[in-house]
């Protein structure tokens, strides 16, 4: 039984294929092609558009606050 690892930076489940990258720790969209963890605010983006893709309605702004506020609780960006 493996103990299931998750994306330090998004929570991506980095025991599906979909999500494995270069880096053991973090998923592959939030790495670039040699495992480093990229930008803060490519981040906050990218999760900012995964929020809008499951909650409709919601819009850029409010996206991008939740994302920060999301990315708090990660152990790659909390401070
Ligand atoms: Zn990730």
């Amino acid at each position: 039984m493996q103990v299931r690892k998750f994306c330090y930076s998004c929570t991506a489940p980095l025991d599906m294929p979909e999500f494995k990258g270069p880096s053991d720790n973090f998923c592959k969209y939030c790495v670039d092609a040699n495992g480093n963890l990229l930008d803060r605010e490519v981040i906050q983006k990218g999760i900012a558009e995964w929020f809008k893709s499951w909650q409709p309605g919601i819009d850029d702004k409010k996206a991008l606050e939740r994302a920060a506020y999301f990315m708090r609780a990660m152990p790659a960006w909390a401070a």
